[in-house]
């Protein structure tokens, strides 16, 4: 059987996560066997999430009603009902249904009736409280198939002590990066010196270590020192696969879905307030704004650096009108050519402009010129893939140490931004 539960934290505690790892315990102690445990992330976009749009399934040998009953009650008493946005939804099925629906879940939007009347037809056990809309990631989760996966080894705390400060020491954390980078990653932030893995919300989590595989993280984990948990799971995941990403084109995009878009850089990216960086990009008539925010650090550098003409591929969700950038690809870069007014040949002065369309003057001689002076300059920019830091990392965005996406393989795979460790 397969088992789904989703919506069971708040901001204010729990998570799904840690429910499914004590379940997992629960349902070992009443002899049934758990084949294998999933940390199911959905749309990122969703806005009743919490944090991170994650469910959980359970694959499990063991009584269905038993188990639905288990999960039931662990659901009463862990959630965190008193907050408004906790809808638990609890599933249990003999056979997956169909994937179709994790692949919705996943890249776009999904309604609770939606999930019921496959819920329905697939003869399930299932629950949701208040408004049932857990519902709709314990259904995606029992759906999912991964065409790539991840493993992510969670620890969690002592209740005694949710809410307090983590202890974890630091320097185990880098020194578990540079034993094990790039089979694990996002442990910590190298460039920018930040401890990526241990959360900072008051819920049962202590840290998290993604990597290739369980006895790759449990290396890194091995390295770790800090107060001492109660609970490990290894997650098998989508985290870190891209699984969110659809094709795009610039002009067709839908608020709040995730996609890879090619297009022809129309003008220099520009900084504004709070330090976001902002550029267009072009596909024959169709324009779309691009955008690196603060958050993402030393990779706005990498966007000041594109110049018009720049054929790219942005990989990002489209949210209010913009390409949030998680990574980008360039693809053909353009030739950095600058323009400004003329020497006039008379007097060596710089000319100015005489008008829109009209050349240039100069104003002391009064000679004019037609045509402007070009600059090329060298570009700091080469072929290749760039990606936003460690510290800005989405949890589904797959990290450029596994790989590039897919279905752009062929461009130009040079210029990794993180060569020390590659
Ligand atoms: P945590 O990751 O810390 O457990 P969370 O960020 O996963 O919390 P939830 O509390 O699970 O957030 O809330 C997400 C809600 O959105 C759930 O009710 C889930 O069923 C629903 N949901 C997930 N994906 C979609 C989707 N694609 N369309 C509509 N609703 C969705």
């Amino acid at each position: 059987m397969l088992i789904g539960i989703d919506d069971t934290d708040s901001p204010a505690g729990m998570c799904t996560t840690y429910l499914g790892a004590v379940l997992a315990r629960r349902l070992i102690h009443n002899h049934m066997r758990v084949r294998e445990a999933r940390l199911v992330r959905l749309n990122p976009n969703v806005t009743f999430k919490t944090r991170g749009n994650a469910a959980v399934a359970l694959e499990v040998e063991g009584d269905p009603d038993r188990a639905f009953t288990l999960a039931c009650a662990i659901v009463e008493e862990l959630a965190d009902f008193s907050c408004d946005k906790t809808n638990p939804g609890v599933v249990v099925v003999d056979r997956r249904p169909d994937p179709a629906f994790y692949q919705r879940a996943v890249t776009d939007f999904c309604e609770i009736s939606d999930a019921v009347q496959i819920l329905e037809a697939a003869n399930a056990r299932y629950r949701g409280w208040k408004n049932r809309r857990g519902l709709i990631g314990a259904t995606a989760a029992v759906s999912s198939i991964f065409a790539d996966a991840t493993y992510e080894i969670l620890a969690y705390r002592d209740p005694s002590r949710w809410g307090t400060p983590r202890e974890v020491d630091k320097e185990s954390l880098f020194a578990a990066e540079e034993a094990t980078f790039p089979h694990t990653w996002d442990t910590v932030d190298v460039e920018n010196h930040v401890v990526v893995c241990v959360p900072h919300t008051p819920d049962p989590v202590l840290f998290g270590i993604r990597g290739e595989s369980p006895p790759w993280v449990m290396a890194a984990r091995s390295l770790i020192e800090s107060e001492k948990p109660v609970l490990e799971q290894i997650w098998v995941t989508n985290q870190g696969t891209d699984a969110h990403l659809i094709p795009g084109t610039c002009g067709a995009l839908h608020e709040g879905l995730s996609y890879q878009v090619r297009g022809v850089v129309a003008g220099r990216p520009t900084t504004g307030a709070g330090g976001h960086v902002s550029f267009v990009i072009r596909d024959g008539d169709a324009e779309v704004r691009c955008m690196a925010y603060e958050p993402t650090k030393n990779f706005r550098d990498t966007v000041r650096a594109l110049v018009p003409g720049d054929e790219i591929v942005t990989v990002g969700s489209f949210k209010k009108g913009s390409i949030n950038l998680e990574k980008m690809n360039l693809v053909v870069p353009a030739r950095d050519l600058r323009i400004k007014a003329p020497l006039c040949s008379v007097c060596n002065k710089r000319m100015t402009s005489d008008g829109k369309g009209k050349g240039y003057k100069c104003r002391k001689c009064g000679a004019h010129a037609k045509d402007p002076e070009v600059q090329e300059c060298s570009r700091k920019l080469s072929a290749g893939w760039y990606e936003v830091p460690p510290t800005a990392r989405r949890h589904l965005a797959k990290p450029l140490c596994r790989g590039v996406p897919e279905s752009t393989k062929g461009d130009a795979i040079i210029g990794l931004i993180r060569k020390r460790h590659c």
